[in-house]
């Protein structure tokens, strides 16, 4: 006999895609909103493609995120029945590992996802991969936020895979999964912003708006997550990427500047 029941299993699939997916849409609704409505004109030297933004797709890009969440939904709960014949090492109490490994566990999710992303991301490369499946991501030339999912079903399927194997390996409670999921889609969200907010000298370390924004336009290099580690290590990186991220900067501050000129000081609009 099963331990759970058909009404246990489609609550929990419920459940998992309703938390999935409102988060999704409440944090890339929120930075849309954010950036792409309310701030279109004061952060506009801030946006990295300087082309108009009727080239985005954010409702093309929403229907194929929602139908990845769809699925990374039926795979996690099918970790959850899993679970149930105890094959993880999911754990449900917090005394078992206690506080520090429950913080520690979000961050070695965070690096092990981010190396699998890394090779998993150049698989998608693959001439004869990237044609049938990860084309679709790269639809999106000037992504927006809510491209953070918009995936190929199959890439969908690539993407949540990790899981299993950290699942089946290490304890991890279901509480640092979630948070570590919240922080993965605010930290995407971000790479699709299409603005770039960050200060310059964080493009040597860490993934930015304008590194997968790159990888957007160009389609080559730039296949990482969070940590720019991969990406140096093996070459992937796009020659001009830290002269562009510091050259949006410079734009934003002399636009900033421009703007707090007194109107007599400003000097005159160029007709063209
Ligand atoms: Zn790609
Ligand atoms: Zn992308």
């Amino acid at each position: 006999m099963l331990p759970f029941t058909m009404l246990d299993l489609g609550t929990t699939l419920g459940l998992v895609f309703g938390l999935f997916f409102g988060h999704y849409l409440v944090i890339a609704g929120g930075f849309f909103l954010g950036f792409w409505v309310l701030g279109r004109r004061r952060l506009a030297a801030r946006r990295i493609q300087q082309q108009p933004l009727r080239s985005a797709r954010p409702g093309r890009e929403l229907a194929f995120s929602t139908l990845s969440i769809a699925l990374f939904s039926v795979m996690l709960t099918g970790l959850w029945v899993i679970d149930h014949f105890g094959f993880t090492r999911i754990y449900w109490d917090v005394a078992d590992y206690g506080w520090l490994w429950f913080v520690a566990s979000i961050g070695v999710m965070a690096l092990i996802h981010d190396s699998y992303y890394y090779w998993a991301h150049r698989f998608m490369h693959h001439p004869r991969v990237f044609r049938r499946v990860h084309k679709l991501h790269h639809e999106f030339h000037n992504p927006s936020p809510f491209a953070s999912y918009a995936f190929h079903p199959w890439e969908a399927i690539v993407e949540v895979a990790w899981v299993l194997p950290v699942a089946l390996l290490l304890p991890i409670h279901p509480g640092a999964f979630a948070g570590y999921i919240v922080i993965l889609t605010v930290l995407n969200v971000i790479s699709h912003l299409g603005y770039e907010t960050y200060p310059s000298w964080i493009a040597r370390w860490f993934i930015t708006s304008t590194h997968h924004n790159l990888h957007h336009t160009r389609g080559k290099g730039h296949f990482m997550l969070y940590f720019n580690i991969w990406d140096r290590i093996m070459g992937t990186n796009q020659h001009d990427y830290e002269a562009m991220i510091e050259a949006i900067n410079e734009r934003a501050k002399a636009a900033r500047k421009s703007a707090q000129q007194p109107q007599s000081e400003a000097p005159e609009a160029v007709r063209v």
